[in-house]
C-alpha cells in the first residue's frame, strides 16, 4: 500500500502528528483539569467529534518529520510566547503587524492541519497553498482571522470546523471557518473560494447578528492602527456559541 505523502512538501512521507501542539496541553492542563474536543461538520450536517482529558490525543497522518522538525516546530516556537499569555489571561499588549501575521499563520496552520482529518474529497485547502505556505507560511487568499477574550465554560482547547456554502443560483462559492477557544483566547479563521466571474453581489456572506464589533479583534488581514489586545468585550460562552456558527450557508440570501 503507497504511504500517505506530506500534505506541505512534494515528496516526504507522513508521520503522525498532534492535532494540538504539546506546549498547550502542558499549559493548560497544569494545575487544573483541562478537557480538548474537537468537532468537524461536513456540507450534510453529518458531525464527528472526538475529546480527551489533560492531552488532545488526537494525532493526524498531515506532516513529515523534515516539517514536523523544521517549518513547522519553528512556527511554534515564534508563537508561543506571543499566545502563551493570551491563552492564560489577557493583559493589554499592542498588537503589532508582526504579532498580528503570527498569530494568523499559526491559526491557519492549525486550520491546514485540522483539514487533514477529513477525506481529501471534503478538504478545501489546495496542495500548492500547502507548499506555499510551508515555504514561507503565505497565507492563501480569501482568508480572514479573528480573535476575542473568550470567558466561557470551556476550559482546554476546543476546536470546530464548519463548511459553508453561499451565493446566488449562478454563482456558489465555497469556503470553511474553524473556530477555536484555548484557555482564554478565541480564534477563527474562514476561508473562502470564490467562483471566477460571479458578481459582487454574490460574494457576500450572511452573517448572524452580535457584538462582534466589540467583542472580535481582526489580525487577518492586519489591521494598521496598533489595536489593544484585549477588545473592550468578553466573548461569553452564550455569545461563543453564535460566533461558532456564525457564518450561514445562503444561496442568494440577504446580502452581508
Ligand atoms: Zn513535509
Amino acid at each position: 500500500m503507497p504511504s500517505a505523502l506530506c500534505a506541505f512538501c512534494p515528496k516526504q512521507e507522513v508521520s503522525n502528528e498532534h492535532i494540538w501542539p504539546r506546549w498547550i496541553s502542558r499549559l493548560l492542563a497544569a494545575g487544573r483539569k483541562a478537557r480538548f474536543d474537537t468537532t468537524l461538520t461536513r456540507l450534510s450536517g453529518f458531525r464527528k467529534s472526538w475529546y480527551s482529558f489533560d492531552e488532545m490525543n488526537l494525532t493526524v497522518n498531515v506532516a513529515c518529520e523534515r516539517c514536523n522538525n523544521g517549518w513547522m516546530s519553528n512556527l511554534e516556537n515564534l508563537a508561543k510566547p506571543i499566545l502563551s499569555p493570551m491563552i492564560t489571561g489577557a493583559d493589554k499588549t499592542v498588537m503589532s503587524i508582526e504579532r498580528q501575521t503570527l498569530i494568523a499563520q499559526w491559526s491557519v496552520k492549525m486550520a491546514m492541519v485540522c483539514e487533514y482529518m477529513e477525506k481529501e474529497a471534503t478538504r478545501l485547502y489546495q496542495r500548492a497553498e500547502r507548499e506555499r505556505f510551508r515555504e514561507d507560511q503565505t497565507i492563501p487568499e480569501n482568508h480572514m482571522v479573528w480573535l476575542a477574550h473568550y470567558r466561557g465554560d470551556h476550559y482546554g482547547a476546543h476546536h470546530s470546523s464548519n463548511p459553508l456554502i453561499f451565493g446566488d443560483i449562478k454563482a456558489r462559492h465555497v469556503g470553511h471557518y474553524t473556530t477555536m477557544a484555548v484557555g482564554q483566547l478565541a480564534i477563527q479563521v474562514l476561508s473562502v473560494r470564490f467562483r471566477k466571474s460571479a458578481s459582487k453581489a454574490s460574494r457576500s456572506l450572511w452573517v448572524r447578528p452580535g457584538p462582534w464589533e466589540s467583542t472580535l479583534q481582526q489580525v487577518w488581514p492586519t489591521i494598521r492602527n496598533h489595536p489593544i489586545w484585549p477588545p473592550n468585550d468578553i466573548l461569553t460562552q452564550s455569545r461563543f456559541e453564535v460566533f461558532e456558527m456564525r457564518f450561514h450557508h445562503a444561496i442568494s440570501g440577504p446580502a452581508r
